[in-house]
C-alpha cells in the first residue's frame, strides 16, 4: 500500500541536508508520495529505511519482462484503474501461436509473418510482441527443436506452452538465454515448474481453473523464490474471462491483494474461430486489462487496428505525442520552394509532411512547439497564434535558406493571417488548406 508523505518522511534522516536537491527532508518526503522525485537521490537514507521504502513503493501489480535483447516486453507495472486517473503504463505483448505438430513450412511462414507485420505510424513501430510456442504434440524433442527454430527465426521474446515439466525442460535447454515465458504452472506440476522457472531466471505462466485457484499458485511460486508471475484465470468465454481481468485489477489495485497482483495472459484464440471476432475478443482486451494477448494467428488487418488501439490507450492522456519544432526539409527544397509551417502534434506533422511529399513540390516545412496540440486545439490556446508564430518563424532562420518571404499557414489558422502580415514585416501570408488531403493540390499552384 503507498505510504502518505507524513509516513515516507518518518522514515528519512531529517538533516535537511538538501543533498537530494530540494531544501528539506519532507519536501521530499511529499515528491517521493508524489512519484516526482526517486528515493536514490537522497544518500543518507539507511538500508532498513529503504527496503521498507522500495517495498511500499512498489507497483500493486508487478513489472514484468519476457525476452532478452533489445525485443524484451515489459507488462503489469500498471498502477491506475482508469486511463483518466493518469496513465497506463505498458502495452500488452501480442503473440502469434504456433503449435508444435504444425508441419515446418507453416512455422516458417507464421515465424516470417510475425517478423514482416510491422507498420510505421506517426513515427513510432508498431508490430507483434512475442511467439508462443504450444506442446501440442506431446513430444518433449519436437517441442524443443520448434522452440529452437522459432529462436532461429526471430529475435522476439518467447511463451513455451506446456504442463508437461519434461517438455518445459527440453525446450529451456534450447531457448532459457531467451528468457521466455514459462506457461503454464498448474496445481498439479508447480512443484516441478517453479525449480525450473527459477534455475533458468524466467517469469512463469499460472494456468488455474479460477481465480482462487491462481492467487493459491502465485502464492506457492513465491514462496519457492518465483517473483516474476503472469496470470491466467482459465476462462474461455468471453464474459468470464473479460470479468476476471476487471476482478484480477481491481484486487491488485484496490484491495490490494498482492497474490493477484501480476500481469494477466488472455487467450482470444481459445475463443473463437472466427479471426475477426477473434481480433474484437483481443480489442477488448487491450482496452481492459491483458497483459499478453495470444492470438491463433496474425494478419495485417487484424493486426493492424489492435496495434494502433494499443498505441492510443497506452499513450499518455496528459502528454500528446509530440515531434521536434524545426525547419523541416521535404524532398531536398530550394530556395525558391514553399515555406509551410504546422504544429507539433505528431499526427498532424505526420499527415502534413505525408502530403508535402505526396505533392513532389520539395518544400521547407516549419514545425512549431504547440506542445504537442493540433492547430485548431493550439489555436483556441492562444498557442499558434501570430504573436507566437511570428517569434518563431524568425528564430528558425528560414529567411536565410530562402530567397522569397511567403508563409503558407494552416486553412483553420486563418484568422491569424493579417497579425502575422504586421509581425512579419516583409512576409506575405498565404492561407492554405485545412484539410491536408488537400495540401498536394494547394501545392501545385505555388509560384515563388
Ligand atoms: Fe533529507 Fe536525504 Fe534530502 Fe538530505 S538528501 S535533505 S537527508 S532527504
Amino acid at each position: 500500500m503507498p505510504l502518505t508523505g507524513i509516513e515516507i518522511f518518518k522514515l528519512l534522516p531529517k538533516t535537511n541536508c538538501g543533498e537530494c536537491g530540494v531544501p528539506t527532508c519532507l519536501a521530499f518526503a511529499m515528491n517521493l508520495a508524489a512519484g516526482k522525485a526517486e528515493l536514490a537521490k537522497c544518500p543518507k537514507v539507511s538500508e532498513e529505511a529503504k527496503a521498507k521504502l522500495q517495498e511500499a513503493s512498489a507497483p500493486p501489480i508487478r513489472p514484468i519482462t519476457v525476452g532478452a535483447g533489445k525485443r524484451v516486453l515489459k507488462v503489469g507495472g500498471e498502477t491506475v484503474m482508469f486511463r483518466h486517473e493518469k496513465r497506463f503504463e505498458n502495452p500488452p505483448g501480442i503473440a502469434i501461436l504456433i503449435k508444435d505438430n504444425m508441419p515446418d513450412a507453416e512455422i516458417d511462414a507464421r515465424v516470417g509473418r510475425f517478423n514482416k507485420l510491422q507498420f510505421e505510424r506517426v513515427g513510432l513501430t508498431l508490430r507483434p510482441d512475442l511467439v508462443a510456442i504450444k506442446n501440442e504434440s506431446g513430444d518433449a524433442a519436437r517441442f524443443a527443436a520448434v522452440a529452437a527454430k522459432v529462436k532461429a527465426g526471430t529475435d522476439a521474446g518467447m511463451i513455451l506452452m506446456s504442463t508437461d515439466a519434461a517438455a518445459l525442460d527440453a525446450a529451456l535447454k534450447v531457448c532459457a538465454d531467451r528468457k521466455p515465458l514459462v506457461y503454464g504452472a498448474t496445481k498439479d506440476n508447480v512443484d516441478k515448474v517453479a525449480p525450473l522457472a527459477k534455475a533458468n531466471a524466467c517469469p512463469v505462466g499460472v494456468k488455474a481453473s479460477s481465480l482462487d485457484e491462481a492467487a493459491d499458485l502465485t502464492t506457492k511460486l513465491t514462496q519457492a523464490g518465483v517473483n516474476d508471475i503472469v496470470i491466467d484465470s482459465g476462462a474461455r468465454t468471453v464474459r468470464k474471462a473479460f470479468e476476471d481481468q476487471v476482478i484480477t485489477r481491481s484486487a491488485a489495485l484496490v484491495k490490494k491483494f498482492r497474490p493477484l497482483g501480476y500481469p494477466t495472459i488472455t487467450f482470444p484464440c481459445e475463443m473463437t474461430n472466427d479471426p475477426m471476432k477473434e481480433a474484437v475478443i483481443a480489442s477488448m482486451f487491450v482496452a481492459k486489462y491483458g497483459g499478453i494477448l495470444v492470438m491463433s494467428d496474425l494478419q495485417g488487418e487484424t493486426l493492424f487496428p489492435l496495434v494502433v488501439e494499443r498505441m492510443n490507450i497506452y499513450t499518455d492522456p496528459q502528454r500528446p505525442l509530440a515531434t521536434t519544432a524545426g525547419i523541416y526539409e521535404i524532398g531536398g527544397p530550394k530556395p525558391d520552394s514553399p515555406v509551410l509551417i504546422t504544429s507539433n502534434f505528431s499526427l498532424t506533422y505526420f499527415i502534413v509532411s505525408g502530403e508535402v511529399e505526396n505533392s513532389k513540390i520539395p518544400s521547407w516545412l516549419l514545425v512549431m512547439d504547440t506542445e504537442g496540440l493540433s492547430v485548431m486545439t493550439a489555436w483556441a490556446a492562444g498557442r499558434f497564434v501570430a504573436d507566437a508564430i511570428a517569434p518563431f518563424v524568425k528564430k528558425t532562420g528560414i529567411a536565410d535558406k530562402v530567397s522569397h518571404r511567403k508563409l503558407i499557414i494552416p486553412g483553420y489558422a486563418a484568422v491569424e493571417a493579417g497579425g502575422l502580415e504586421e509581425e512579419l514585416t516583409g512576409w506575405q501570408i498565404l492561407v492554405g488548406p485545412r484539410d491536408g488531403a488537400h495540401i498536394p493540390a494547394y501545392l501545385k499552384t505555388w509560384k515563388p
